[in-house]
C-alpha cells in the first residue's frame, strides 16, 4: 500500500497551526507502521533548505491557459512543488490578510502535484488529502484527468480538520479546477455564487475523514454544518471522525525541559512548584490554595473568549489567578487588555504565541478553561490532561470525545463539561470544579486520572490504516 500525504502544511516544513503537527504526526506514525508513506507539499520561501534537494523534473501547468512553471524538490520524507511568483513570498496563505490569488496557488500545487508524480512514475493507492488546499486533487482526478489511465484507480481520502475554512472564491476559480459551467451548480462547486474548494473535495473524494466522533456528527447539522451541511449529509455513508494524538516525547511534565521541575502522577510534588514558578514568571500574588485558571489559545470566536471574557470578574471573586496565553484578533486583545489593567496581581494577560510559556502554564495550572464554540478535536485540552491541568470544557467535538465528566457520585471523571453556550452554563460548570478543586482528595484522584489518560498517535494512525485497506478493498 502507497499513500500519499497531500498537504499545505507540516512540521518541521512549514507551519501556522495544528494542521502541521498531524500531517507530522501521521507520517510518522504511519512510517512507523510500516507503511509505505510520503509527503507532498508547498515549496514557500520560509521552508529551510536544508536536506531539500532539487530533481531534474521541471514542467509546465496550464492554469485557466496560462502556463506556470513547477519544479519539483526533493526531501527526506517526500516532494516539494515550487514555483518562484506563488510560492516564493512571505508567509503561507498571506502577509497581513490572505493573498487574492489562493485559489490559483493550492489550484496548481494540487495539479502539479499530480502531475509531479506521473513524471515521477509513482503511482499511490491512495491519496490523503488535508482541508480545502488539498482538496482540488479529488476534483481533478474525478474530471479533467479522469481519462488518463495512470491516474485510474488512484483513491483520495480528505480529512477535514476545520469546517470553518473551506477555500471559497470567485467564479474565475472554475477554470484552475478545469471544469466548466455546468459543475457551477448548487449540487456541485457552487457554493452561494462562489466556488467552494472544500465542497468539490468533499463531492469527489472517496472518502472523508474529520478529527473526532462527535465532530463527524456536528458536521452535519445546520448548527456547526458552516452550510456545507447538506452535502456533507449525503456522504454520510463515507464519513468517520479519527480523533487527533499528541506527542508524548513532547507533552509530558515527566520529561519537558521547559518547566520548572518536573513530575508524575506517582509524585505531584513538582507540579505544586511549577504552580509557584508561574504566578513569580508572570508576576501573580502567591497565595495557598488558590486554583490557577488558565485559557491558552486562538484568540477568535471559535473558542469561546466572550464567555471566557465574561467569567474573569467572577474567577477573580472566587480568589482564582487567572492566566490567558493567546494570539489572534486585535479586538478580542483590546477587550481583554483593557479588564487586565486593573487586575495586575491577579490576571495574568499574555499577548503572543509562546511555545515556551505554554510549556510552563498547563504545568503551573490547576484548571484549563475550553469554552468553544466549536472544537473539531483540540489539542490544548489533551495536553492539558497529560499535565493534570483539569479541563472545563465545552461539551462539542472533540472535547466530548476526550474528557470525562466528572461524576460525584462514583468520584469518577477528568474534567467538567457544559453543554449551553453562554457564560451561566460555562459559569456552572466552573462553579463545581471550584467545589472539587476545595476537597483535596477528589481533585488529586481526578488530577491522576487525567494524568494516565493517553491519547496516542499509534491508535490514530491505525485507524487511518483500517479506512485505507476498507478504500482498497473497494
Ligand atoms: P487550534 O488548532 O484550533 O488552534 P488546538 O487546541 O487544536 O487549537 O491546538 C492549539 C495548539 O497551539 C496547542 O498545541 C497549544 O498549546 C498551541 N497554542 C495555541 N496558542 C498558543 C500561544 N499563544 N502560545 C503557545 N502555544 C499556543
Amino acid at each position: 500500500m502507497k499513500i500519499v500525504l497531500l498537504a499545505s502544511e507540516c512540521v518541521p516544513y512549514c507551519k501556522t497551526g495544528g494542521l502541521a503537527d498531524v500531517t507530522r504526526a501521521l507520517y510518522d506514525e504511519l512510517k512507523a507502521q510500516g507503511i509505505d508513506v510520503m509527503l507532498m507539499l508547498p515549496y514557500y520561501k520560509g521552508v529551510p533548505a536544508k536536506g531539500i534537494t532539487s530533481t531534474d523534473i521541471e514542467f509546465e501547468v496550464l492554469m485557466s491557459g496560462e502556463p506556470y512553471h513547477a519544479k519539483v524538490f526533493r526531501g527526506e520524507d517526500g516532494f516539494f512543488i515550487y514555483n518562484e511568483t506563488l510560492f516564493y513570498r512571505d508567509g503561507i496563505y498571506g502577509y497581513n490578510g490572505d493573498y487574492e490569488d489562493n485559489d490559483l496557488r493550492f489550484a496548481f500545487f494540487s495539479k502539479a502535484s499530480l502531475i509531479a508524480l506521473k513524471r515521477l512514475g509513482i503511482k499511490p493507492d491512495i491519496i490523503h488529502l488535508h482541508d480545502w488546499q488539498a482538496a482540488p486533487v479529488a476534483v481533478y482526478l474525478k474530471n479533467s484527468l479522469r481519462g488518463i489511465e495512470f491516474y485510474q484507480g488512484i483513491k483520495t481520502i480528505l480529512t477535514i480538520h476545520n469546517l470553518g475554512y473551506q477555500g471559497i472564491f470567485d467564479k474565475r476559480a472554475l477554470r484552475y479546477l478545469d471544469v466548466d459551467e455546468t459543475l457551477f451548480t448548487p449540487e456541485y462547486l457552487e457554493f452561494f455564487g462562489k466556488v467552494n474548494y472544500l465542497k468539490g473535495g468533499i463531492l469527489f473524494c472517496d472518502a472523508i475523514t474529520t478529527v473526532s466522533r462527535r465532530y463527524a456528527e456536528e458536521i452535519l447539522t445546520k448548527e456547526y454544518g458552516f452550510g456545507l451541511h447538506g452535502v456533507l449529509l449525503k456522504r454520510k455513508d463515507v464519513i468517520y471522525g479519527i480523533v487527533n494524538g499528541i506527542d508524548y516525547n513532547v507533552w509530558s511534565p515527566e520529561t519537558d525541559p521547559h518547566i520548572y521541575c518536573r513530575y508524575s502522577e506517582s509524585n505531584l510534588r513538582g507540579k505544586g512548584l511549577c504552580k509557584l514558578d508561574l504566578l513569580r514568571e508572570l508576576g501573580l500574588e502567591p497565595k495557598r490554595n488558590t486554583p490557577v485558571v488558565s485559557f491558552i489559545g486562538r484568540l477568535t470566536g471559535q473558542k469561546g473568549i466572550e464567555l471566557l471574557e465574561e467569567n474573569i470578574q467572577f474567577l477573580l471573586d472566587a480568589g482564582c489567578r487567572v492566566v490567558v496565553l493567546g494570539e489572534g484578533e486585535s479586538s478580542i486583545k483590546e477587550i481583554l487588555e483593557k479588564r487586565h489593567k486593573h487586575r495586575e496581581g491577579l490576571f495574568a494577560l499574555k499577548i503572543g504565541f509562546n511555545e515556551p510559556l505554554a510549556h510552563k502554564v498547563y504545568a503551573g495550572s490547576d484548571i484549563t478553561l475550553m469554552p468553544s464554540l466549536y472544537e473539531p478535536c483540540g489539542l490544548v485540552q489533551l495536553i492539558s490532561l497529560s499535565y493534570g491541568s483539569i479541563p472545563v470544557a465545552r461539551n462539542t467535538g472533540g472535547l466530548s470525545d476526550t474528557i470525562d465528566d466528572y461524576d460525584p457520585f462514583r468520584d469518577d471523571g477528568t474534567g467538567f463539561l457544559f453543554d449551553d453556550y453562554n457564560a451561566s452554563a460555562f459559569r456552572e460548570a466552573i462553579k463545581r470544579a471550584l467545589v472539587v478543586f476545595y476537597i483535596k482528595k477528589r481533585w488529586i484522584s481526578i488530577v491522576k486520572r487525567a494524568m494516565r489518560k493517553r491519547f496516542s498517535w499509534r491508535d490514530s494512525a491505525l485507524q487511518y490504516i483500517d479506512i485505507y485497506e476498507r478504500l482498497l478493498k473497494g
